[in-house]
């Protein structure tokens, strides 16, 4: 197999949607002199493992966000307690003498941040 240049390697991950950082990839691949596993099997199609990366990369980030706590993003009936602001709530703070409600924008910064 012809090795691909970062340039090559880059170009591939774009053209099908892979936001991939060529240079790591390259690298990997080019010092133990593109072979993968267990048993140093050479590489045939390089664009193949690209795809396999993609995939890897794909499950990844999908079970980053299955482990993450569920937050009630949708409304939730009423709106918003700042008062200027109209905003459907999505957000509810229980357990104070009444429930707050927010809208995503003023939700406190300590669940945007564990929540996005
Ligand atoms: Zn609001």
């Amino acid at each position: 197999m012809k090795h691909p240049t970062p340039t090559e390697i880059a170009e591939y991950a774009k053209s099908i949607g892979f936001d991939l950082d060529a240079e790591e990839f390259f690298d990997k691949y080019e010092i133990v002199g593109w072979v993968y596993g267990k048993y140093n099997t050479p590489i045939k199609s390089w664009k193949g493992v690209v795809r396999q990366w993609q995939r890897w990369h794909k499950g990844h980030s999908n079970n980053l966000s299955a482990g993450k706590p569920k937050l009630r993003l949708f409304p939730i009936g009423g709106t918003c307690c700042v008062e200027t602001c109209k905003m459907p709530a999505v957000y509810k703070v229980t357990g104070q003498a009444y429930d707050h409600k927010y809208c995503h924008e003023h939700m406190p910064d300590e669940v945007k941040e564990q929540y996005g």
